[in-house]
């Protein structure tokens, strides 16, 4: 017997609806896990970008299934057709060219329609190069940020270095990872190196599980110059090093962080205070707030 679960509107969806999210390989074939192909063979229908790669993942695994195609350009009109067939009960799976669906990919739109709809949405994790890249880095794992692309053109790109670069100012701290075209590599990496700072670390990861992967690491303005030179072949992720700490704030900065302080705490605690957030040392900031304290 079929069970079914209630949704908002009492409406019961079969138990068997599902919208699978699989990941795939990233250029080695071999990496799908069994349960991505079980996934895969027992879906009504696969949604992918482009079926005829697809195909020769399925082919070369001997999965066969029906495939839809489902990319940027229809994935808004077809996403009410899909839900439709989730709540009447079907197991639909949703796959890329390449690696974990929705990382800048589509997707995105059908998921969030069968959330909205109540269809279970799971998914069945596997390769993703965003992650590969970082681990493989050498920069701190943790925190990052991942941002996908960066604008293509060079005004737009610059822009938005600089909104990530007012974010730094602001305080965020983490490892950066971009995706890039092999032939903007070069240019990116030096508006990189124009809007963060030269010397950041930073990484290029390339061909990641396939016969010519290689991970260069330097600094922005070194791994900028040797793209600019030469066009990596292949695929590319960029990741850059977290923005350093601001410098210890000393004169005029430092005198305003201890009134600040000051204004609202103890002597003793505002020099606590702000010794332990500049990293200075407390019998430096103590003796300091001493002065302005006798000044005032
Ligand atoms: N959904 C995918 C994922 O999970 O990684 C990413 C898809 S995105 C459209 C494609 C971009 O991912 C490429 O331009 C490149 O920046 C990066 N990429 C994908 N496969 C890669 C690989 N094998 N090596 C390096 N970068 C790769």
């Amino acid at each position: 017997m079929e069970t079914s679960v209630e949704t908002d509107d009492a409406s019961p969806i079969p138990s068997s609806a599902s919208l699978i999210l699989v990941a795939t390989p990233i250029g080695n074939l071999g990496d799908i896990s069994p349960r991505a192909c079980a996934a895969l063979a027992e879906a009504s229908a696969v949604l992918c970008e482009d079926t005829r790669v697809t195909s020769k993942l399925l082919a070369r695994h001997s999965i066969s299934a029906t495939m839809l195609a489902l990319h940027d350009h229809n994935e808004e009109s077809e996403a009410p057709r899909l839900v439709a067939r989730l709540l009447a009960g079907e197991k639909l799976a949703l796959v890329s060219d390449a690696g974990t669906p929705l990382v800048s990919d589509p997707g995105y739109r059908l998921v969030r329609a069968a959330i909205a709809a109540g269809v279970p949405v799971s998914a069945i994790p596997g390769p993703n190069a965003a992650v590969m890249a970082l681990t493989l880095s050498g920069l701190p794992p943790h925190p990052f940020m991942f941002h996908g692309f960066l604008p293509p053109k060079a005004v737009a790109r610059a822009a938005e270095i600089s909104r990530i670069a007012g974010m730094e100012a602001a305080g965020l701290s983490a490892t950066l990872i971009f995706y890039e075209s092999p032939h903007r590599t070069g240019e990116a990496l030096a508006a990189l190196a124009k809007g963060l700072g030269a010397d950041r670390p930073a990484a290029v990861a390339r061909e990641l599980t396939k016969r010519f992967e290689e991970v260069r690491r330097g600094t922005l303005a070194e791994l900028a110059a040797l793209y600019s030179e030469q066009e990596p072949r292949g695929e590319v992720v960029l990741c850059v090093g977290p923005a350093p700490p601001p410098a210890a704030p000393t004169g005029v900065a430092l005198d305003e962080a201890l009134r600040a302080a000051m204004a609202r705490l103890s002597l003793r605690d505002a020099a606590a205070t702000v010794a332990e957030a500049t990293g200075l040392p407390r019998k430096r900031v103590y003796a300091r707030a001493l002065e302005l304290a006798a000044e005032e």
